[in-house]
């Protein structure tokens, strides 16, 4: 076979609309060229506004964008008002977006405070009502985004998907000569939800570009064909997530599989990972797997990236697992600080490799590089810097002076 230039890969353009979340005289925009952002949703009752406003600031601290909170009772609704004050007061930007389902149209009609505190809102039109009230109660709920100038994410979630429309779908589905398989009406019935509503809400008076879909379901290949054709059905800017993704490592793995293909097919304006926390495990978690995933598809910077090998029988030590994780922890601690102080300081790379045989080589590719000595190996361990060797380190002390090259390349 001749061979041909490889196409480099790249993930492929977005081509939804621009939606604009305001909170103050801040904006953060989503979709069309706004990079993808990241958000998450509080685990705390609402109503314990002190607890949530101390998980907002740690999720959005953690990176991200858009934070979410359950609206779901009026002492819920009276408290919102509130946790945005302690934001503010605690310097926390980020827009808080409500999460309403069944009495979201009196909440937001009867608490005009929390309709204006948040920034955005969540509608299910899975149970929004049902026939003339389910359009009356729709209509309440745009009524407020009007009012407020909010956007609104028309969240369809296969759990509380729309009966009624998915049951008009299986007796048409039952009438075709061939009928498609449940699951593929099950899709049709997503789409529709989401559309359907998206297109009723423009009727009412919303701006396009300021609503926002998203079709969850909690299977990979379900989530991608669902995602695919939604996207191709229509432009307003989409929410992405694989929902009830489950615990650990399950969970991580499910969202990463399902997300990264349909990213680098351009589909998803932002995206959460949600994950059932373990016991003791922070909420947090969720957003820094969001924010890998992006930043391993190449889609944003987050933090500098640490590049290690998994070690294998040639590594005579751990010593190069510790810097490895020494040196990733201390570039994230101190992102917060260098983010204004060392602009770009996130696009760095550092290699720590456990031997010659891929050390020197991975080490070159990346900002600085160090390659421990493996097993048979001269106790010399050569440091790369910009792709040139720059020195090479040799005694007990070679994992301190590698921390101090780092942060003198950093200053540098
Ligand atoms: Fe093993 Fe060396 Fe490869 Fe690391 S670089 S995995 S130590 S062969």
């Amino acid at each position: 076979v001749e061979p041909q230039p490889i196409a480099v890969a790249a993930p492929a353009a977005r081509r939804t609309r621009q939606a604009r979340v305001v909170w103050g005289d801040r904006v953060v925009t989503l979709g069309g060229d706004a990079p993808v952002r990241v958000q998450s949703m509080t685990n705390t009752d609402t109503v314990d506004a002190i607890a949530t406003a101390i998980q907002v600031k740690e999720l959005a601290i953690a990176g991200s964008e858009l934070v979410r909170i359950t609206v779901n009772t009026p002492e819920a609704a009276a408290q919102v008002p509130y946790i945005r004050e302690q934001l503010d007061r605690m310097g926390i930007d980020v827009p808080l977006i409500g999460d309403f389902h069944y009495n979201g149209h009196r909440l937001l009609t009867d608490f005009p405070d929390c309709a204006q505190a948040l920034s955005k809102y969540r509608i299910n039109p899975g149970n929004v009502g049902k026939g003339a009230k389910r359009d009356a109660q729709f209509g309440l709920m745009i009524d407020a985004a009007l009012k407020w100038d909010k956007p609104v994410r028309i969240g369809v979630n296969w759990g509380s998907l729309d009966q009624d429309l998915l049951a008009g779908l299986m007796d048409e589905n039952a009438r075709r000569a061939r009928p498609w398989e449940a699951r593929q009406v099950m899709y049709e019935a997503l789409i529709q939800s989401a559309i359907g509503s998206a297109e009723q809400a423009v009727e009412l008076g919303m701006a396009p570009e300021q609503v926002i879909l998203s079709c969850k379901v909690s299977g990979v290949q379900d989530l991608i064909a669902v995602y695919r054709e939604l996207a191709r059905r229509c432009d307003f800017p989409l929410h992405l997530g694989l929902t009830e993704a489950g615990m650990g490592t399950k969970g991580t793995v499910a969202s990463a599989a399902a997300l990264s293909i349909l990213l680098q097919e351009g589909v998803g304006d932002t995206i959460r990972v949600s994950l059932t926390p373990q016991p003791g495990e922070s909420r947090t978690q969720e957003v820094v797997i969001a924010s890998e995933i992006l930043q391993s598809l190449g889609l944003r910077i987050f933090v500098p990236s640490v590049t290690a090998c998994p070690g294998c029988g040639r590594t005579t030590s751990t010593t190069f697992q510790e810097l490895a994780k020494q040196i990733d922890d201390h570039l994230r601690a101190q992102m917060p600080v260098w983010r204004s102080k060392y602009p770009g300081v996130e696009a760095l790379k550092v290699a720590v490799m456990g031997c010659i045989v891929n050390g020197p080589g991975e080490s070159k590719h990346a900002d600085i590089g160090i390659s421990l000595p493996g097993t048979g190996e001269a106790p010399a361990a050569p440091v790369f810097i910009d792709g040139q060797k720059a020195m090479t380190l040799r005694g007990e002390r070679i994992a301190d002076e590698f921390h101090q090259i780092v942060a003198d390349y950093i200053e540098r």
